[in-house]
């Protein structure tokens, strides 16, 4: 089914565009194409004719969206992208999230995605073009390697990776997992703890960011994870006296911690909007077989617990899409919205994980095979709840901030 986006006559002419020109890619290019698409990474029985003719959809749609001027929304013109704002963005990533995959065609895939951003707001000049530009080109991968199996990736500055200075060079030692993308990646960006004589003392400002290409000595990828029963390129890494340039440190000594910060604030954020994108295109393949299928005598759809189902959903999407909305719009008017993005983070992947719990229900035995893309978003709901911070932080930095509002200025302005 063609998801079904129309302008919305309170946004601006642009955004309209934006969402407009998006739906045209995913309804004619992406979703009659999916299978074809993707059949190749899920499977391992796959021609080479296969193989070949994903390749070329994929080069093919790429260039269809470069030439609809939609290519890299994150980052700006001179860059290589498109130069959208933030709540431009947003709002483009709830059509593009619709079909499976379809990030990584308008050149928007985390986790290059979020060092990219990075590298523009710490890179020097000098790293911006060895790094970002082949990034942004599609001819290099990245990866961010930051969680370790031996500190809780719940409190970052728990994190036992040291880099040591020696000379002109960092040396670097640690043990690192669920590096996204490892594999494949021409580099990594490399959460340290610097214990800096000359850097600052708090204990935010021990960690920084260090840029490691993969093919440094002492550098070793151990395996790839098995995530949901299957291979990954979420990688176990061990870094044993890898020496890297000083220059290729991010940002001043000390900085890791804020850039960690902005990475993953900007990216709940558009998780969340994705999280949005993929309920719907669920809900509207629940509503589609609920309206098809037969059982005990009538259509789905005439029964009321099927209509419980399509109801709670409704109600789980609206409230998701508008709790993001209005958090994109406090970030791009400079607002503080830590607390609207950790509230966020907690209710967005849940109502995701309810929305497509129902529509697997409602297509029984189909709903978890690879023939549709339910399964899939299940693992994906599911993996966000724990990923880029489990509920359990986000509650406490909730509590905290409204507890510490509450002891300061009074009653919360739920209005802003
Ligand atoms: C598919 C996938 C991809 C990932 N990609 C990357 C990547 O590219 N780079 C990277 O660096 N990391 C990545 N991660 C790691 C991810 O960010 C961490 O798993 C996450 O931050 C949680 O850290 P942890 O696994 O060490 O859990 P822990 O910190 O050990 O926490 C375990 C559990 O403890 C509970 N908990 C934590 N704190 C509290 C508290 N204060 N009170 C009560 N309960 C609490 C929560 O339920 C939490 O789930 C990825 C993870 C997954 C699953």
């Amino acid at each position: 089914m063609p998801m079904n986006v129309q302008s919305i006559s309170s946004l601006p002419d642009k955004i309209n565009q934006i969402r407009l020109l998006t739906a045209e890619i995913i309804n004619k290019e992406i979703l009659p194409n999916e299978n074809k698409l993707w059949r190749v990474r899920r499977d391992g029985d796959v021609s080479d004719e296969e193989k070949q003719v994903s390749r070329e959809l994929r080069r093919d749609i790429r260039e269809k969206v470069k030439q609809a001027g939609l290519w890299a929304p994150h980052l700006p013109e001179e860059y290589g992208g498109c130069g959208l704002s933030f709540l431009e963005h947003a709002y483009m990533n709830e059509v593009l999230a619709y079909a499976m995959g379809a990030a990584s065609l308008f050149g928007v895939v985390a986790p290059n995605s979020g060092n990219q951003k990075i590298l523009l707001k710490y890179g020097t000049e000098e790293q911006r073009k060895k790094w970002l530009v082949p990034l942004t080109e599609g001819k290099m991968q990245s990866g961010f390697s930051m969680t370790e199996p031996d500190s809780a990736g719940s409190d970052p500055r728990s994190i036992k990776t040291t880099a040591r200075r020696e000379g002109d060079e960092w040396v670097i030692n640690g043990h690192k997992w669920f590096t996204s993308n490892g594999i494949a990646a021409d580099f990594l960006i490399v959460m340290c703890r610097t214990d800096d004589p000359d850097g600052p003392a708090e204990r935010n400002g021990k960690m920084t960011q260090i840029i490691v290409p993969t093919d440094t000595p002492g550098l070793e990828v151990v395996r790839g994870i098995e995530v949901w029963g299957r291979a990954s390129d979420h990688a176990e890494i061990i870094y044993d006296n890898v020496r890297v340039p000083l220059e290729n440190q991010l940002g001043q000594t000390g900085s890791g911690h804020a850039a960690a910060q902005d990475r993953l604030g900007a990216g709940r954020v558009y998780h969340c909007m994705n999280s949005v994108g993929q309920m719907w295109r669920a809900f509207d393949l629940m509503v589609e077989r609920a309206s098809t299928r037969e059982v005990h005598g009538g259509l789905l759809r005439d029964k009321q617990f099927i209509q419980g189902f399509i109801a709670d959903s409704y109600i789980d999407i609206q409230a998701s899409r508008l709790m993001t909305i209005h958090c994109a719009e406090q970030m791009e008017s400079g607002a503080d919205a830590r607390t609207d993005i950790s509230a966020l983070k907690i209710f967005v992947p849940e109502a995701y994980s309810r929305v497509v719990d129902r529509a697997i229900q409602v297509w029984g035995a189909a709903g978890v095979s690879g023939d549709l893309p339910l399964a899939t978003m299940y693992q994906g709901a599911r993996t966000l709840r724990l990923a880029d911070g489990p509920d359990e932080v986000h509650k406490i930095l909730i509590a905290k901030n409204v507890l510490k509002h509450h002891g300061s200025v009074g009653s919360w302005d739920f209005g802003n």
